[in-house]
């Protein structure tokens, strides 16, 4: 880096350009045959088509952070990335475009409707690994996948087959979630639940032969048009009797059995419960025990199917609702309807309202999977941050139900299944197949995998199983996990499964599942509220430090960050300013140091004690316990504190103290020039590596410029600084600390009574203790030319007009202000001030008293009210206090 050092800093000309420099520097590339211990995470695979959003710039940013600290920690880094064929979510984009030309997929036909989704993805696809470097990810590009590349999707079928051959893979005829307007079934996490107000509706169903009725509680009264039995609990002695009669179903006429079953609640409702063993879970294995008959009576869009009276065919599920519900309360069968709010399954891909369907679909035999699985928690070797979320998976794998895994979908893997019309045999095949064994052509079966049935699989099948690839045994099983709380069961708990089952080991060993980005009303940043924030604006306007320093120092282990999308420029200004410090700190630094000298190489290692001031070893001191500090914030995934911890050292340490400290020093103006020199670039260096992980950009641009680099070209691939114990100095940061108290209280009473910033003061030490009085000796210099003070007195003072402050020592500091500021003008202003104060608490005081006001006032403007009456009664005392200091 040999041009110019420009004297603002501008993101946009340095990033790209770092960028490229350390991708073609191969940095973040991970070798297999690497001696050194791996440290591996496995990237989120994002959507193939889906634009960069904050949720994967906080996911993203928060890996990257971790990465690059493990990376120079020495460790073999791999981060890699990849991209997900996204099943429904990409299927669906392409059907709305055809939608658009009053198409359908199926009028395109599965082979051309495939190809057209596959142009769709070569056209936009991928795009959002280009956006993941603009805000500086470190992956290993190299060895980028997308779960639709040839040799995954063999791994696929590799699995599907082993899974099959051991029984764990079955084909049933089921209840399962159907999504109407995807026309697909989902997994039970595939539908979202969600609360909705709804009715409870109390229908009555006359008995046969007309001795009465028996009443059954619904939330979906269109499915009555399907029930086959009414069931009770055996014990109910209310229904006892009734047990085995026959009642006339209404609307439909058909004639259906009651009939005893232990799963009854006779709590619940009437006790009495309507059977639908072709729409209800519950319902279907009821009927399977009392083999009743399952009626199907909705088409796949959820509309009313052939099988129901003709009055009702063809209506939507929620008009066919409506008018079942009328049709009862005109025959006097509605006994009542209740409100009732309940939460009901939504696709979570269209946010439909999935209807439980009967369908012949395949699944995964979980519980045996899970076992192992569950284990690697108990024993230990799976660890969540934060760790209640450990809970939640141990009590989702307690409850395991097998996984419904075949999607009615073209886009994805198709299912390796083939049918045999002639002799009726199945086949499950590793490779295409065409003709039977008997003869006759072969028909694959016509549905893809879910999604996650190749993601879940992604730990190993992206380093080449079922090879047995160098990769795979340099870096199975990984090491950590980062993501977002919402695909812990889809991803996380799946992940961890199959890795049991085809590696015989946990994939990582820690998931750290992070928070959620939120506006400043806690909603989820989305795009149909409006209230999301584009990460690659902020990147172009702020810079991408900028959004990773923002977003890091928001986030603590556990919680959510906030954002505020109405104001992305305050939002975002902290980072933008950050840089902008350490740009003009840095910026100094290195140009005052130009002209190597004989210490530099060294840095303060090479300097002898004797020549170190007081703030040269409080500097030093201060860099070895932030570096002790940072590194032990990022090893706990507490990102924030380590942005504190950098962001204190280098904003006030270095730049806002040392730097004007050694100003004298450096200018020749007083001795040990060298010194400060060597004691300021060796700092800064450590604060620029503490700070890469967050800020990499800044960093690297400024740590370009360090002169007489010779251990490694880059920062990103520099070592992490080591504590220093002879670094160690509680005495110097102590003293020093004293130093600062006496400035920081000198320029406060300087504010505080306005005393032009020009003019020089003096102040009177009082009783300064053993420790505070050799510093203020020492640093005497110091403290003149940064508090501005011409001359210091120890001891009492004579003068009675000034400010007075105590240190956290116990020294007092007293300011004459007799000749520092026009006393008679600052009292008669004081004066007006108290008076200005006295009206307000006068009216404020008449307002209080006022009874009507203090009881038709909400309690909470009352407390407001009075919490002001106190403020400005304090104000008029302080104000008062400070009169008499001044003599008034
Ligand atoms: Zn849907
Ligand atoms: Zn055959």
């Amino acid at each position: 880096m040999s041009d110019a050092f420009a004297a603002q800093y501008d993101p946009a000309a340095l990033e790209s350009t770092l960028y490229a420099a350390w991708r073609d520097a191969g940095l973040f590339h991970a070798n297999a045959d690497a001696a050194a211990t791996p440290f591996v995470v496995m990237m989120p695979p994002p959507n193939v088509t889906a634009a960069l959003h904050v949720g994967h710039g906080l996911n993203n940013t928060v890996q990257d952070v971790l990465v690059r600290f493990e990376r120079m920690r020495g460790r073999n880094a791999l981060w890699l990335p990849g991209t997900d064929h996204a099943g429904i979510a990409t299927q669906n984009v392409v059907e709305r475009s055809l939608a658009k030309l009053g198409h359908t997929r199926f009028d395109l036909g599965r082979e051309a409707f495939v190809e057209k989704v596959w142009e769709h993805v070569k056209a936009t696809g991928g795009s959002i690994l280009g956006q993941l470097a603009a805000i500086g990810a470190s992956c290993d590009w190299e060895r980028a996948y997308f779960t639709l590349d040839p040799d995954l999707s063999a791994a696929v079928r590799e699995v599907f087959v082993r899974l099959y051959e051991k029984g764990l893979i079955y084909r049933g005829h089921y209840i399962i979630n159907w999504c109407p307007r995807c026309l697909t079934a989902l997994s039970n996490e595939e539908a979202e639940k969600e609360e909705v107000r709804g009715h409870i509706w109390h229908l009555r169903y006359p008995l046969a032969d007309g001795s009465g009725h028996v009443t059954v509680a619904t939330t979906r009264p269109e499915t009555m048009l399907g029930d086959t039995a009414v069931a009770v609990h055996p014990k109910d002695k209310r229904y006892r009797r009734l047990i085995g009669k026959t009642l006339r179903l209404p609307l439909v006429e058909r004639d259906v059995p009651i009939v005893a079953d232990d799963a009854i609640d006779p709590a619940f409702g009437s006790g009495a419960v309507k059977v639908t063993p072709a729409h209800d879970p519950t319902d279907f294995e009821i009927g399977k025990r009392h083999g009743l008959m399952s009626i199907d009576v909705m088409t796949p869009e959820a509309r009313m199917a052939e099988t129901v009276p003709e009055e009702f065919r063809g209506l939507d599920r929620f008009e066919a609702r409506k008018r079942v519900v009328q049709r009862f309360e005109a025959l006097g069968l509605l006994e009542k309807v209740e409100e009732h709010v309940h939460a009901v399954g939504h696709c979570y891909r269209c946010h439909t309202i999935v209807e439980p369907r009967l369908s012949e679909q395949w699944f995964v035999r979980m519980a045996p999977l899970a076992k192992p699985a569950l284990q690697a928690y108990r024993d230990g070797r799976l660890r969540f941050i934060p760790e209640r979320r450990g809970e939640e998976y141990a009590q989702w794998m307690e409850n395991i139900r097998d996984w419904c895994i075949s999607r009615q979908l073209w886009w994805g893997h198709r299912i390796p299944v083939w049918y045999c019309d002639a002799c009726g045999k199945t086949h499950v095949s590793r490779t295409d197949l065409v003709t039977c064994p008997c003869g006759a052509p072969l028909r694959q079966d016509e549905d893809v995998l879910d999604t996650w049935f190749s993601s879940w699989l992604v730990p190993f099948t992206s380093l080449g199983w079922p090879e047995p690839t160098k990769d795979l045994a340099a870096f199975y099983p990984g090491t950590l996990l980062v993501t977002a709380p919402e695909i812990l069961f889809f991803w996380v708990a799946r992940m961890v499964m199959a890795g049991c089952e085809f590696m015989g080991d946990i994939p990582f060993s820690t998931v750290y599942l992070h928070g959620t980005v939120r506006d400043t009303q806690h909603r989820k940043m989305s795009k149909s509220l409006g209230n999301g924030i584009d990460p690659l604006g902020v990147v172009q306007d702020f810079g991408a430090d900028a959004l990773r320093y923002t977003l890091v120092a928001g986030m603590s282990v556990g919680t959510d960050v906030i954002l505020d999308p109405d104001n992305i420029g305050s939002t975002f200004a902290a980072g933008r300013n950050f840089a902008n410090k350490l740009w003009n700190a840095g910026r100094f630094i290195l140009t005052n140091v130009e002209g190597p000298t004989r210490r530099l190489a060294g840095g303060p290692s090479a300097l002898r004690d004797d020549e170190l001031t007081l703030a040269d070893r409080w500097i030093i001191a201060r860099c070895d316990a932030t570096v002790r500090e940072v590194t032990e914030a990022y090893e706990r995934f507490r990102l924030n504190d380590a942005a504190g911890a950098v962001y204190r050292f280098l904003w006030s340490d270095l730049a806002d103290w040392y730097i004007e400290l050694i100003k004298p020093r450096l200018y020749g103006e007083s001795p040990g020039g060298d010194v400060a020199r060597a004691v300021a670039l060796k700092t800064f260096d450590v604060a620029l590596r503490l700070l890469h992980p967050i800020m990499p950009f800044v960093t690297e641009g400024l740590w370009q410029r360090i002169p007489g680099r010779t251990e490694d070209a880059w920062l990103a691939a520099a070592s992490w600084p080591r504590p220093d114990a002879r670094a160690v100095s509680p005495e110097a940061e102590r003293r020093f600390g004293l130093v600062q108290e006496l400035v920081s209280a000198v320029r406060a009473i300087r504010a505080e009574y306005e005393v032009q910033p020009g003019k020089a003061v003096r102040i009177a030490v009082q009783h300064p203790g053993p420790e505070a009085a050799a510093a203020f000796r020492q640093e005497e210099a110091t403290i003149r030319r940064l508090a501005k003070i011409a001359d210091i007195a120890w001891g009492e003072s004579s003068e009675k007009v000034g400010g007075y402050a105590v240190l956290s020592d116990g020294t007092g500091v007293f300011v004459p202000l007799g000749d520092a500021i026009d006393v008679a003008r600052e009292c008669e202003r004081l004066a007006a001030e108290i008076a200005r104060l006295q009206q307000l608490v006068g009216s404020q005081e008449k307002k209080l008293a006022n009874e009507q006001f203090v009881a038709r006032a909400p309690a909470e403007v009352v407390a407001k009210e009075r919490e002001k009456l106190a403020t400005w009664r304090e104000q008029v005392s302080t104000l008062g206090e400070k009169r008499g200091r001044l003599g008034c």
